[in-house]
């Protein structure tokens, strides 16, 4: 049985071809249901696809970082890294694509401007800015949370005389950088990654810093066969304890507290982890994120490795954090910190002296003017809602998206939101999504949402909705998760913080096992929360 009924009429509509939205379409061919995949961009692939500045690769394990959707996928695709380059990634969702045919129910170069609901029809409408127009009775946002760039509305950008890039939108073309003077606005994840790279190339790099970043060596290393030969001999045990594992992957979190541990244990432990490298560092100790105590102890093992690894001692020291360990994400870098001990590299201290303008030659600080051929900005994304608020969603009685969550996003299980009838949203906003491993993130909503979709055929079900009541004890219970955390303390875009006027609100949830459960929970009790018709 399929819902459609016209040509230009789908069961499902879903918009973004990134990780979320291809194992949404797989789900919905599965089960015989018509899908239509709107994607900006002009190849698949979301995050992946705009991302490819220098460095950027996954920081999460590939062998982790990829889906469980087929058993057969997850045994022939060979990774050749610990963490995949951008490339890589790139290369594995177009096999996935092309593995099992996606592609034909893909839009590509198709940017989706409005999405309104009729009540009367009980479907949605959704056009884009080449003018499509396709009705469907499902509307699913698979939208991205790191899909919206930032660029900071700095006096004169327009006057700058050389090259501008972002690193959420590069060329897909190679960038030479040699013989070039740049500058690099930003030290978050996209900056430190691509930093090391663009000082191997350029004349003279400048990086101009408004916050130092804590950051991990990578300790990126070619995948062994027989590594993953013994990951695929048993992979389901990888998934399952990445399932179980409060970040959504195994970083082999240790118990016990940071202060019951002595100082030499400590030092031991954290010695570890920076050896291992990556995110592991996370799961040093159980009360790292909300202890204060136990964070300065981790953020004080950092600040050593900095002051070790930076020769000289002042740049040592203002590149060295101040906020809590994981409050701003930690980082993983190749070369970052050895990056500074370069001739051609300077680092400003833009907090001391800030921006006050770009110029035609460069840019001007509080004290001093810079001469640029280049300017990149890795100055991050409008994290989690700017991709939702870049379309005109209505929902009952013409509502806007954009008016209802002008205080702050408002979901029910970061899936749904009440006064928007059959529109479900991927990884959004009040689910784990970016504080845990964003592939196995969006196929637990992909199943999620398919069984929903399920449930509702069987019963002859046309419309589901969270109730207000719901919502509203979602979203307090996903701050009160917060609260008890670190993550408020410092400005972060986990909480908006970074986009200026965006309401200061913690976004993500915290829990990755915790919110399956629920999730489990809700559905198993025929969609406990949700109005559904
Ligand atoms: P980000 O973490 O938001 O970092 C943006 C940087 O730009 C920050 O250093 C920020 O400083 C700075 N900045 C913003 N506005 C500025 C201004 N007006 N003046 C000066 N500096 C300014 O963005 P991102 O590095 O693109 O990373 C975003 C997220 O994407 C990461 O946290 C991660 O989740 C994901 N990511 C992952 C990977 C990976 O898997 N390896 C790689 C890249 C990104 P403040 O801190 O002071 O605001």
């Amino acid at each position: 049985m399929s819902f459609a009924a016209k040509p230009r009429d789908f069961d499902a509509v879903i918009i973004g071809a990134g990780f979320a939205g291809i194992c949404m379409l797989h789900r919905l061919r599965e089960r015989g249901l018509s899908a239509k995949v709107f994607e900006r961009g002009n190849g698949v692939g979301g995050t992946w696809f705009w991302n490819c500045y220098p460095g950027a690769r996954c920081d999460v394990e590939s062998m982790e970082y990829s889906y469980q959707f087929s058993e057969e996928l997850q045994q022939e695709w060979e990774w050749t890294e610990r963490f995949a380059t951008q490339p890589e990634i790139l290369r594995y969702l177009n096999h996935v694509v092309d593995r099992f045919d996606f592609r034909r129910d893909i839009q590509l170069n198709a940017r989706v401007t409005s999405a309104a609901y009729d009540e009367a029809a009980n479907r949605w409408t959704i056009r884009t800015a080449e003018g499509d127009c396709v009705s469907a009775k499902f509307c699913i946002m698979a939208t991205g949370c790191l899909s919206s760039t930032n660029t900071p509305k700095f006096k004169g950008l327009e006057s700058f005389a050389g090259a501008t890039l972002h690193t959420g939108d590069w060329p897909r073309e190679r960038v030479d950088f040699s013989g070039k003077r740049v500058g690099v606005i930003g030290t978050g994840s996209s900056g430190v990654q691509a930093i090391p790279l663009i000082a191997e190339e350029a004349r003279h790099l400048f990086v101009f810093q408004r916050t130092p970043a804590y950051s991990i060596p990578a300790r990126n290393h070619p995948l062994a066969p027989s590594v993953q030969q013994r990951i695929k001999a048993d992979y389901a045990d990888l998934r399952r304890r990445g399932a179980q594992s409060l970040l959504g992957w195994d970083a082999r979190l240790n118990e016990r507290s940071a202060l019951e541990a002595g100082e030499e244990e400590r030092q031991a432990e954290y010695e570890a982890r920076w050896t291992t490298g990556g995110l592991f560092f996370y799961g040093a100790y159980l009360d790292l994120l909300s202890s204060k105590e136990a964070n300065d102890t981790a953020a004080e093992f950092l600040r050593a490795k900095i002051r070790g690894i930076v020769h000289d001692p002042v740049v040592a020291e203002a590149l060295s954090p101040r906020q809590a360990v994981g409050c701003k994400r930690l980082c993983v870098d190749t070369g970052y910190f050895e990056t500074f001990n370069r001739r051609n590299v300077t680092l400003v201290d833009v907090r001391k002296s800030p921006i006050e303008e770009i110029t035609e030659q460069g840019l001007r600080t509080r004290d001093k003017r810079y001469e640029l051929d280049s300017i990149v900005f890795a100055t991050g994304f409008d994290a989690m809602t700017g991709a939702l608020m870049s379309i005109d969603i209505r929902g009952r009685a013409g509502i806007s998206l954009e008016g209802k969550w002008a205080e702050g996003p408002r979901t029910y299980l970061g899936v749904g939101t009440a006064g928007f009838p059959n529109l479900f949203i991927m990884t959004g906003p009040g689910s784990p999504s970016v504080l845990s491993n964003m592939v196995p993130a969006a196929e637990q909503h992909a199943n999620w949402i398919s069984r929903c979709i399920d449930y509702m055929r069987v019963r002859g079900m046309e419309r589901i909705e969270p109730a207000v009541e719901a919502e509203n004890q979602w979203v307090s219970h996903v701050n009160d998760v917060a609260a008890a955390t670190l993550f408020p303390s410092c400005n972060s875009w986990y909480l908006g913080a970074n986009v200026p006027g965006k309401p200061r609100v913690f976004m993500p949830y915290l829990g990755f096992p915790a919110y399956v459960e629920k999730c489990d929970e809700v559905a198993a009790r025929g969609y406990e929360g949700f109005t559904i018709t």
